[in-house]
């Protein structure tokens, strides 16, 4: 599999090493697959008893025959996924689809670890090192931190606005040490955004630290998760008579374009389900067919707080700027903030389980598609993107009730927080990188 520029397909295709290495094409598009190998027959073969990392490496190996063979392939499922999705029945005809059993205790996990694996593996080939650079207002931020965290031959620096991430958040960023630095920035998570930007086109800084992002639209994070909807669906397939269909809490919409990419590639599901909070760019797309992109607004699952969703360029692309009619595969549902705590309230009530915000979302898009069809024996496997624990000031503002906090993010809670404060400019920036890595 090559990769070109969404911008100009034409162009020359770069190998999935370099579209890793790079992050973004050169001329300023999103990289995205050159072809949609056929993987029916591989999906066909696999069966029940497929654990995550068997399909992850069959995938591995079926998408990048050029560069693994069916060993390497494994061995590099099994360094990048020591954790698993797992499926569980919520109530008749939703499924929940648990993406939060890795370090950080969410679906970004199953993205940002592939791409440390794979990044490690290009800088060696290479004979090379690299520094990381990322801006986070949170989640993003600790996937990455988690996933380079002891990785050879890579340095991470991490810039946060100060006093603007939870408790939890800011220890997920801080705790780590060793290569993963965290920046504190006196200002806005724009800001950080900004020094980014601005370090990446600094040329002083340039020619001395090689600098490289990784952010959710390379597709070293994009590909991998295609691997659990293939895994979701060899569990289900043999026990599902009905329709097939999987709903998505979307923001940047990278987890459903994974999701997509499965189905061009043969997985057999009869529908997806865009569920969004407020932000409704994409909902709104598909009912009127007008894309208008504007400022993100505030929402309890803040995770998907998104005016102007960066793959939605990649959707345009899959079904070939409209020649592919999109509205026969997805459908979209926005869910507001009332209906999110509701949601959670309810599930609470009915079994006792807590989920996310975000989570909610989908829950609440799939029962709607379902009372849409009654009578139909559909099963809708929601994505469940975080783990409630994160969020345990949303749950007791909606339910009363905090869940149970998991070990691994208890952990982190004792440890001691170790930043640097930096002024919010980029004088400020190239000072820590210079000193650090030139
Ligand atoms: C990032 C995130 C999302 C949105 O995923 P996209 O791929 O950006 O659509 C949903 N839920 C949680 C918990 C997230 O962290």
């Amino acid at each position: 599999m090559k990769f070109t520029s969404t911008r100009n397909t034409g162009a020359d295709s770069v190998s999935f090493g370099e579209a890793v290495l790079h992050g973004l094409a050169p001329d300023g598009g999103l990289y995205h697959p050159t072809e949609e190998p056929d993987l029916r027959a591989l999906i066909r073969s696999i069966g029940a008893d497929a654990s995550f990392v068997d399909v992850a490496g069959a995938m591995i190996q079926a998408l990048f025959p050029e560069r693994y063979d069916a060993a390497t392939a494994r061995s590099l499922a099994l360094t990048a996924f020591p954790f698993e999705p797992r499926l569980t029945r919520l109530e008749p005809g939703v499924v929940l689809l648990e993406l939060f059993h890795g370090p950080s205790c969410a679906f970004k996990d199953f993205g940002a670890s592939f791409l440390a694996a794979t990044m490690e593996e290009e800088l060696a080939k290479r004979g090379d090192r690299a520094v990381i650079l990322t801006a986070t207002s949170g989640d993003t931020g600790s996937a990455v931190a988690h996933a380079f965290h002891g990785r050879d031959r890579i340095d991470v620096v991490i810039l946060y606005p100060s006093g603007r991430v939870s408790p939890l958040q800011e220890q997920q960023l801080t705790t780590l040490g060793d290569n993963v630095t965290a920046l504190e920035v006196r200002g806005s998570f724009d800001d950080c955004q900004r020094m980014v930007k601005e370090a990446f086109l600094d040329p002083e800084l340039r020619d001395a630290v090689s600098l490289t992002s990784a952010n959710s639209i390379n597709v070293g994070r994009l590909i991998p998760q295609s691997f659990y909807y293939m895994w979701a669906f060899s569990q289900l397939k043999e026990q599902i008579q009905d329709e097939l269909i999987f709903c998505v809490p979307s923001g940047n919409f990278g987890n459903l374009t994974a999701g997509i990419f499965a189905w061009r590639w043969g997985m057999p599901v009869s529908e997806f389900i865009a569920a969004t909070n407020s932000n409704d760019v994409v909902p709104e797309y598909l009912q009127t067919g007008k894309f208008t992109p504007r400022p993100s607004i505030r929402t309890l699952a803040n995770a998907m707080d998104v005016g102007d969703p960066s793959n939605f360029e990649r959707l345009v692309e899959i079904f070939r700027g409209g020649m592919l009619d999109i509205n026969g595969i997805l459908s979209g549902v926005a869910v507001d903030d009332e209906t999110i705590r509701a949601t959670m309230r309810g599930v609470h009530t009915a079994t006792g389980e807590f989920i996310c915000p975000h989570t909610a979302t989908g829950v609440y898009a799939a029962r709607e598609h379902l009372k849409d069809e009654p009578g139909s024996d559909a099963t809708v496997v929601t994505l469940a993107t975080a783990h409630p624990a994160k969020f345990t000031e949303v749950c007791r503002e909606a339910i009363g009730a905090e869940p149970e906090i998991p070990e691994r993010l208890a952990r982190l809670l004792k440890l001691p927080k170790r930043s640097t404060v930096v002024e919010n400019t980029l004088d400020a920036l190239r000072a820590e990188l210079l000193s650090r890595f030139a």
